[in-house]
């Protein structure tokens, strides 16, 4: 993708976001109820999509974000538990590193349909 495809791509996503913030917050009835059909279900295939490209192998490592003689950096999952649920991503004494990530279920049923 050239830079000017990926600079407009990116312009167009970013501001369809801030129409979404602004319909949110300043939207009558009607259009917040159309957002609960509309977006969030384009958001919540948007976000088992992103999840889906970022599943971790066998290992517990993306192989988007990491290429095998790297450490795995990938905060995909990290970032969506913190935005989707609202805490911290689980740690604990299994965790192999800062940056390592569990092993999830099949990418089918991340994907929803
Ligand atoms: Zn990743």
């Amino acid at each position: 993708m050239d830079e000017v495809l990926t600079a407009t791509l990116q312009q167009t996503v970013v501001e369809h976001l801030n129409y979404l913030d602004v319909l949110v917050a300043d939207g009558d009835t009607p259009s917040k109820a159309a957002l609960a059909e509309t977006e969030v279900a384009r958001l919540t295939a948007a976000w088992r999509r992103l999840l889906d490209q970022h599943a971790p192998d066998s290992r517990g490592r993306c192989a988007r974000c990491s290429p095998r003689w790297r450490h795995n950096e990938c905060t995909v999952w990290e970032t969506a538990h913190q935005q989707l649920i609202g805490d911290d991503a689980p740690s604990g004494p299994d965790r192999a590193g800062r940056h390592r990530l569990r092993p999830v279920a099949p990418a089918r049923q991340l994907t929803g349909g």
